[in-house]
């Protein structure tokens, strides 16, 4: 029998213990979005939330408490930044604008745990309103520019959608954009905000994909493969594109029937005709990362296995491993979507080169071929 696993509702349900509002983000669209989403959660409005926050560094598990606990804050600098990519690594020309910071499921191997260590708070900026507007600038001075958004950079993009409503500030403004394309990245199968909109092929929904086996042992308080399949199936009903990354890839015993079947389960649901994009990306780590996850994570499997430090000073397997794991995802992908454009994330030239028989020659380059499939 299937395991019921808890999910992001139920820790959101349960568990979530306060929303803290910086003052003057009372008057946001996001704090009404979130009074009324959230009637059981106390609100408390503070004039500097730094305070609070700080706190997080003495508790025992600061990524786990700052997840139980969710501030709205104003967002100051710039939202918009070219997506940092990877060195040494053949990167998609993508923009990420965070509206968020943290995420309230937990992946085993989620960087965040390292990345956002010294500053884990849940946090949802409430200047919404600013960030269209730099938008706006950035699209209008180069109208020739072609420019591709994401939001899942530091947070899943619609965890806590049904309770801030952000798609439904953002969506009709991309949808009017003659130059830009929002990807909502996600492992959740939270779309109702979605499908009442309009994205007039401007926003693509892509979901992070693993065998269920995978989903159930390491991505944990997130949607099944089944739940989030029928996400998409909806998405795609209301109009949007989708996107399907399978990133981070698992080696184990008995990968293969488990991947070839997660690809082929994908695309006798979807219409792979209206599928932007697939990604493949193996399992990265840090040393660092690997302390992390032994502690919060001790029975995770992710840990077993050789991996190697590669340029960019993230541990992965090893090339020649990559490399078979990628050609045999290409050939199952192939055979179910002949037509899908695939493409790696976070690899070097050199395994771009093993698996396509080509690699970009830059960034542009690949980021051109990515909307040659407008
Ligand atoms: S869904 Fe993404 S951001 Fe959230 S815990 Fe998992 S890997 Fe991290």
């Amino acid at each position: 029998m299937t395991p019921i696993l808890a999910r992001v509702e139920t820790r959101m349900a349960n568990e979530l213990q306060e929303v803290v509002v910086e003052a003057g983000s009372e008057h946001s669209p996001i704090f009404r979005n979130l009074k009324r989403a959230l009637p059981h959660v106390p609100f408390t409005v503070v004039e500097d939330p730094k305070a609070s926050w700080a706190s997080l560094a003495g508790a025992h598990d600061p990524m786990g408490s700052g997840k139980k606990r969710l501030f709205l804050v104003r967002h100051r600098g710039e939202f918009l930044k070219k997506c940092p990519g990877s060195e040494g690594q053949v990167c998609c020309n993508y923009f990420v604008v965070n509206f968020a910071s943290n995420c309230p499921m937990e992946c085993s191997y989620c960087y965040l745990q390292e990345y956002l260590a010294n500053n884990p708070a849940l946090k949802v900026f409430s200047n919404m309103g600013d960030l269209m507007a730099e938008a706006d600038r950035l699209f209008s001075r180069q109208r020739r520019f072609f420019f591709r958004i994401g939001t899942g950079e530091i947070t899943d993009s619609l965890a806590l959608d049904p309770y801030t409503g952000f798609c439904a500030e953002v969506i009709p403004f991309f949808a009017a954009q003659p130059n830009a394309l929002l990807e909502l990245k996600t492992k959740t199968d939270r779309v109702e905000g979605l499908l009442g909109l309009s994205p007039k092929g401007r926003v693509v929904v892509s979901w992070s994909m693993n065998p269920p086996r995978v989903i159930d042992d390491e991505e944990h308080l997130t949607a099944s493969f089944e739940r989030r399949l029928a996400a998409a199936r909806r998405c795609q009903e209301a109009g949007y594109r989708l996107g399907f990354h399978f990133d981070p890839m698992i080696e184990y015993p008995g990968w293969e029937a488990d991947y070839r079947e997660a690809v082929e389960r994908i695309f006798a649901t979807i219409d792979h005709r209206r599928v932007a994009w697939v990604s493949l990306g193996v399992l990265r780590s840090t040393p660092g990362l690997k302390r992390i996850m032994r502690q919060r994570f001790p029975s995770t499997r992710l840990l077993a296995g050789e991996h190697v430090s590669c340029a960019d000073g993230k541990m992965r397997y090893f090339q020649p491993l990559r490399v078979s794991m990628y050609r045999k995802m290409l050939i199952w992908i192939r055979a179910a979507a002949p037509a899908v454009f695939v493409y790696l994330c976070m690899e070097s030239k050199e395994v771009w080169q093993q698996v396509f028989g080509f690699a970009p020659s830059c960034e542009k380059e690949l980021g051109n071929q990515m909307l040659a499939r407008e």
